[in-house]
Formats: C-alpha cells, sequence, structure tokens
C-alpha cells in the first residue's frame, strides 16, 4: 500500500518524496494504529491523513475548528482532483442533507466537519451510517485543557469514534504541544505513545529577528517598502494600535488592509478575502486574524508588540513561509511591552490563571533578553532537547559594529536621577534637549546641571536611546499604565565608570524574496487564473512551485510534471497557460541558460500503464467495484482511469455509466453554466446523478466535438 502512497504524492501533489515524518505517520495510518503526528506549521500535516483518505476505503472524517478554513481545504482538494465536503453551520438544513446523501453514495473521500457538530446527537446519529475508516482530528492540541486553545467539543471525539459499527483509526495533527499537551491527546484518544511521531520543530526557511532599542514606527515602515510586492502580517497588540498603524501605512501609500474584533464580521471577512486573493500585501491585525487563514505565500510576520506567551508568538509568527520558502519574523522589542502585559495580567481577577501567564509572560521576556540562537530558544521551550543554533537568526547572523555611548548614558541616567526617578521617557528626554515646555519648567527642570547636555540631539533621538538602554536593561520600568523609569542596577554601574554601554548599529530591513521578472508575471496569470476559478491564488499554484517554474523554466506539460507542487489534474488543468507563457519567455530572452538536466516524468509513464491495466479488466467485464478490490485502488481512481481510457479513444460503454434518464438534464445544466466547474453542475442535478456520470458526459462530449471536426 505504501508504494501507492508515494504514486499518489506524486500524481496528485506533485511531490517526489515525502517529508520527515509523513512516511512513518502515513504507513502506520494505513495499518490501521492510531496515530499522531507533531510536525510544525507548514511540515505538511494535511497529506498525513489525506493520503491514506485515498487509499482507504470509504470516508475520512476530519475534524477542524475552523470554520473559514474549510472551505478553502476543500477548494484546493478539489484543484487536486481529491473530492471532498464539509458540514458547518453556514450551511442551511437542506444542504446538510443533501451533503449527507452524497456521501451515503460514495461520493466524497474527504468530509471536514467542525467539533460544535458534536454536540448535537442528531448529528451524530446521521454520521453513524457513513462509511468512515478514518478520523483525522486537526489542531488536535483543542483537545486538552493544558493547551491555549482549549474547545470543549473536542472530548467528545471519543464518543463519536465508539459509535461506528466498525471503530475508525485515528489520526491526530497539531503544530503546538508541549510534552503535556501530547500526553493529553494521546490519553484521550487512545495513541500508544510509541505512535506520537514528533518530527523536529525548526522551521529552517524562517529567520527570527528581534530589533532592539530601535524606532519601530520607521523600521517597520521601511521594511513594509522595502519588501511592498510580498505578504506581510503585521501584529499589533491593541485595537487602537492596529488602526493607527493601518492609516500610517495607507498614508505611506501602501495598499494596506486591517483586521480587529472592534470591526463588523462583514468588514473583516471583506478585508482578509482581499488578503488572500492577494489584492492588498498588508495586514496589519490584532491576534484575532489568522486562525482561519492558510495563506501560504506570506513572506514576513511582523510583531509590532509582544506576544503574551510563546505558545501565541510561534503559532502567530510561524504563519510566514508555510511554503517552505525564505521567510522572516520579527519582533520589534520595547521594554514597555512587558510592562503593559504585566499589568493587564495582574488586573485580571482570575488568580488561579494569573500566577501561570505571569510566568509564561517572563519567558517571553527572556526570549527577548537571550543572546543565544533565537530558534533554539523556541525549539527548547516546546521540549525539544540540545537544539543546534540555527545560523540565520537575528542573534547567530550578527556582525553589526558597536559604537561605545558610555558618555551619553551616563548623561541621561544622571538626568533621571536629578529628576528624582519619577516620570517617563517623554519629559526626560525634554529635560536633556532643553525643551521649555510648560511641564518642564513649572518643576523647574531647566535649573538641572543635566538641562539641555543633549540639545544637539532632537527628543525623539533620545527618546529612542532611552528605548535602547531601557532594551538593554540599564533602565528599569515601574508604574502599570503610566509607567516610571529608574536606574536598574546595571545603570548604576554605568554611572560608577564601571560598566560601558557599547550600541550595535540599527538592524538594516532585507528584501526577504528576489524580485525576478519571470516570476512576476507568474504570480499574474496566477492571479488571473484564480479570480476564474473563485479561490485563492495559493490553492492554484504555491510561491514555490512558481520559483520552482522560473528555475526549471517548463516549456512542455511533461517538463511541467517536474515541477515542485505540480500534480496531474493541475497539470492538465492549467499547464498550458503557464507553460505557453514560460515558452514566451524564453524566447524573449534567448541569453537565459536552460536548464541543465531535464528529466523526463516517471510518473506519467506508470500513470498510463496503470490505466491500462484498469482497462484490460474492464474489457473483461468486471464491474468497477471489483477492479478497484482486485487492483486495491479507490473506487474513484478506477472511474478516473475509465474517463482516461474514454478520451483516449478506447472504446468505452458510455450507456453503462450515463444513465439515459439523467442524461438530458446534465446535457442542459452543462449548456446553462458550462463544464469548468463540476460542483455547481452536480448542485442543479438530482442526488442520483454522480459526479462520475457528469464528468462522463463531459468526456464523451468532448469526444464527440473531436470526431465532428
Ligand atoms: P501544515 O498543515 O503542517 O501547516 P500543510 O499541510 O499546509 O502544512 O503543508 C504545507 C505546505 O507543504 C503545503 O504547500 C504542502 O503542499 C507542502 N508539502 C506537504 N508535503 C510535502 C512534500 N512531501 N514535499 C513537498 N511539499 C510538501
Ligand atoms: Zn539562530
Amino acid at each position: 500500500m505504501f508504494t501507492q502512497a508515494k504514486n499518489y504524492l506524486q500524481q496528485y501533489f506533485g511531490y517526489e518524496s515525502f517529508r520527515t515524518g509523513q512516511e512513518e505517520i502515513i504507513k502506520r495510518v494505513l495499518s490501521g494504529q492510531n496515530t499522531a503526528g507533531i510536525m510544525p506549521t507548514g511540515g505538511g500535516k494535511s497529506i498525513c491523513y489525506q493520503i491514506p483518505a485515498l487509499i482507504l476505503p470509504g470516508i475520512t472524517l476530519v475534524i477542524s475548528p475552523l470554520i473559514s478554513l474549510m472551505k478553502d481545504q476543500v477548494d484546493a482538494l478539489w484543484q487536486v482532483g481529491i473530492p471532498a465536503t464539509f458540514l458547518n453551520s453556514t450551511l442551511s438544513a437542506q444542504e446538510v442533507r443533501q451533503r449527507l446523501s452524497d456521501l451515503q453514495y460514495g461520493e466524497y473521500k474527504i468530509l471536514y466537519i467542525a467539533p460544535e457538530r458534536m454536540d448535537s446527537p442528531q448529528f451524530m446519529e446521521q454520521l453513524q451510517s457513513l462509511p468512515v475508516s478514518l478520523v483525522a482530528v486537526d489542531e488536535a492540541h483543542c483537545i486538552s485543557q493544558w493547551g491555549h486553545d482549549f474547545r470543549p467539543s473536542y472530548l467528545r471525539i471519543h464518543s463519536l469514534l465508539e459509535q461506528f459499527p466498525k471503530k475508525p483509526a485515528v489520526i491526530a495533527l497539531t503544530a503546538t504541544a508541549t510534552p503535556q499537551v501530547r500526553e493529553d491527546i494521546c490519553f484521550l484518544l487512545d495513541i500508544p505513545a510509541e505512535s506520537a511521531i514528533v518530527t523536529g520543530f525548526e522551521r529552517t526557511n524562517l529567520s527570527f529577528k528581534m530589533v532592539k532599542g530601535q524606532n519601530r514606527l520607521e523600521y517597520l515602515k521601511q521594511y513594509v517598502m522595502r519588501n511592498k510586492n510580498e505578504a506581510g502580517i503585521i501584529y499589533a497588540a491593541t485595537r487602537k494600535e492596529v488602526d493607527h498603524l493601518y492609516e500610517y501605512l495607507q498614508k505611506q501609500g501602501i495598499q494596506t488592509g486591517r483586521y480587529h474584533a472592534g470591526m463588523s464580521d462583514h468588514e473583516r471577512s471583506a478585508q482578509q478575502d482581499l488578503f488572500l486573493q492577494d489584492d492588498i500585501t498588508v495586514m496589519v491585525a490584532t491576534n484575532a486574524f489568522g486562525m482561519g487563514i492558510d495563506k501560504s505565500n506570506v513572506r514576513y510576520v511582523i510583531h509590532y508588540q509582544l506576544p503574551k506567551n510563546m505558545e501565541s508568538y510561534y503559532q502567530e509568527a510561524g504563519r510566514a513561509g508555510r511554503d517552505g520558502l525564505d521567510s522572516e519574523c520579527i519582533l520589534l522589542f520595547t521594554a514597555q511591552d512587558i510592562q503593559v502585559q504585566r499589568y493587564l495580567i495582574e488586573q485580571s481577577h482570575h488568580e488561579a490563571r494569573k500566577n501561570q501567564e505571569l510566568q509564561k509572560l517572563n519567558q517571553m521576556k527572556d526570549y527577548c533578553y537571550t543572546e543565544g540562537c533565537l530558534q533554539a530558544f523556541i525549539l527548547q521551550y516546546f521540549g525539544e532537547e540540545h537544539p543546534t543554533p540555527c545560523g540565520r537568526c537575528s542573534n547567530c547572523a550578527d556582525d553589526r559594529v558597536s559604537v561605545d555611548v558610555t558618555r551619553e548614558a551616563q548623561m541621561v541616567l544622571s538626568c533621571m536621577i536629578r529628576m528624582g526617578e519619577r516620570f517617563g521617557k517623554t519629559i526626560i528626554s525634554q529635560v536633556l534637549t532643553g525643551s521649555s515646555n510648560k511641564k518642564v519648567l513649572d518643576m523647574r527642570f531647566h535649573e538641572l546641571s543635566t538641562y539641555g547636555i543633549l540639545k544637539q540631539k532632537s527628543a525623539k533621538d533620545v527618546m529612542d536611546f532611552i528605548d535602547f538602554l531601557t532594551s538593554e536593561q540599564y533602565i528599569g520600568i515601574t508604574g502599570g499604565q503610566y509607567p516610571v523609569l529608574y536606574v536598574a542596577n546595571k545603570g548604576k554601574e554605568v554611572l560608577l565608570g564601571k560598566e560601558h554601554v557599547m550600541r550595535k548599529e540599527q538592524i538594516e530591513v532585507i528584501q526577504v524574496a528576489a524580485n525576478d521578472e519571470l516570476f512576476e508575471r507568474l504570480r499574474e496569470l496566477r492571479k488571473e487564473i484564480a479570480s476564474e476559478e473563485n479561490v485563492p491564488p495559493f490553492v492554484i499554484f504555491s510561491d514555490q512551485t512558481l520559483r520552482d517554474m522560473c528555475v526549471k523554466l517548463p516549456q512542455t506539460a511533461e517538463v511541467l510534471l517536474n515541477v515542485k507542487g505540480v500534480g496531474l489534474q493541475k497539470q492538465q488543468r492549467y499547464g498550458e497557460r503557464f507553460t505557453s507563457l514560460i515558452h514566451a519567455y524564453v524566447q524573449e530572452h534567448p541569453d537565459l541558460d536552460p536548464p541543465t538536466e531535464i528529466k523526463v516524468p516517471k510518473q506519467k509513464e506508470r500513470k498510463e500503464a496503470s490505466h491500462l491495466v484498469t482497462y484490460e479488466l474492464y474489457k473483461q467485464g468486471y464491474s468497477l467495484q471489483e477492479i478497484a478490490k482486485e487492483r486495491d485502488l479507490s473506487l474513484i481512481t478506477i472511474e478516473n482511469h475509465i474517463l482516461q481510457c474514454g478520451s483516449e479513444g478506447l472504446e468505452v460503454i458510455w450507456e453503462k455509466i450515463i444513465v439515459p434518464q439523467y442524461e438530458a438534464a446534465i446535457e442542459e445544466v452543462i449548456a446553462q453554466i458550462g463544464s469548468e466547474r463540476l460542483k455547481p453542475i452536480k448542485e442543479q442535478l438530482s442526488d442520483e446523478v454522480s459526479y462520475f456520470m457528469i464528468k462522463a458526459v463531459i468526456v464523451r462530449n468532448e469526444l464527440r466535438k473531436k470526431q465532428y471536426m
């Protein structure tokens, strides 16, 4: 069976080999064992249940907490040729009934449901009659009360499994499991500890950066401008801050979106769609944004403020680079944020949680101050032992030059002491730069010896410098809402001349992805197709696939199959448009180096052989069900083989596939709405009309057209 899994990986998804973990997980699932897969975001969890779904008989039921994701997931599966559907609260009762009945008839291989569905006894009963052979639990950490997203409905999964006449196997998947959460998952879903497969959590395409003691707004602006063709998410802590950054970036002429809980549902989903469709590149948002999106080509995630714990941080930052291309995760740190977060936690009334949250905040703070590898720090946090330095993060790859700023630091610190250590950075910097602001004069600060000693600098520069001293812990902060600065112990050493203050050059913004003319053109074509198909562009092809096209320059459909992420169905549907664009580009650029090795895809041959094997049996009079059983393939695969044979001109008895009484109705719907997409056609016809029947009519019509020509 495993050879078949590999064939499907190539045929449906266009990938040559499994990634770490995938193979072992799939093998276990196929042998009927309950299995857990713990892999980082972008590690490729979905394929771990999607491929078994194709191989196992019946249906794979996927429990997924993110309703907004379901449609995209289902669309993406249709794109690669896997029939899938979902049931959630966005559907009417009538639609639910329809889908359930299609499921009974084997129209779909994968069914997504929201966990809350399981709270309805009636729905549980309806499920009982479905031939479910695998239950996939996505975001499985939601089952644990120790996790950060506990969903009580997940606790019903156990009884769901019990109620099927034949108990299905389980596969639990998550990216965020601390050891405790992992234990919960295994315990609650009957997964033996040795079947919990944990792959490394390292995201080798992400570079983590800590930007400290620098003007955040300025950094942000430069970064976004420098990367204006790339998609990015900027997380801010409050709605007010989101609005502020949103307006600021818009004013700079950047196409920006925003997302927070203060907007209406309608506004939010409109903004989200613009982002998914690549109509805007930058999204400024609170942490309310992202749970429901799976956009794979996010090139950077910037945290404008400190997140409250490492779990949230890694999850939010991890939305960058799901497609495996180099991406950046930047935290713009100011020490004051820690203070604000601490204040908010202390205000909460939940005593038990308070301590836990303060402890998590402290670990977040340690992350900000660590001088070691940032990625390694994160891995250690999630329980990985002895992670090695990544070599990419801002601590590993820091070659900035330091400048001695001890004298200026002493000026600031002694001014603070003279002012009584009772003020915030604004007024301190006003005194240092000699401002004649009313408050300064009222407090008689102009009589201090440190008044105006930094007057050659702007108040803003001095404030940035104070932020720097705070971020390096020379200055401490107390007070919640109105922070007050004081000279910390490390700062006292500076005043005594025992410690030097070194300041590094500012971290420069870099361009995360190379600009490339062909890539831009491919991106445009992808966008065009995506709007025709009404799906987000990354569902058509990932950025990684487009980059691979730029390298391999495929000019024929055959060679296109060698490109990462191009499976058979996408090759057939879009191949022509991409290869002719590339062909035209290569013609315009005769100096381009052709790729050195052009492999002829092996899969293509195998695939041909496979449908011909099916055809042999078909000719001998076996039914399609029998062939499926005999060949250990799914019925859908066999049906597709027959259609392929038909379209290649081999004799197929259409009357046996297309039930005569429905033929006219199918023809009529196709004449009205075209045959680009099957789902809308199916929706207009009676339940008895299967997808196979519809596809058969389309193939037969094509054949007839050819014969008349
Ligand atoms: P996760 O759910 O773990 O965040 P996904 O399942 O969305 O990750 O997969 C992330 C990306 O990696 C997708 O674009 C997927 O197509 C790709 N991918 C998955 N498996 C492989 C593989 N074996 N080879 C290459 N790319 C893969
Ligand atoms: Zn590192």
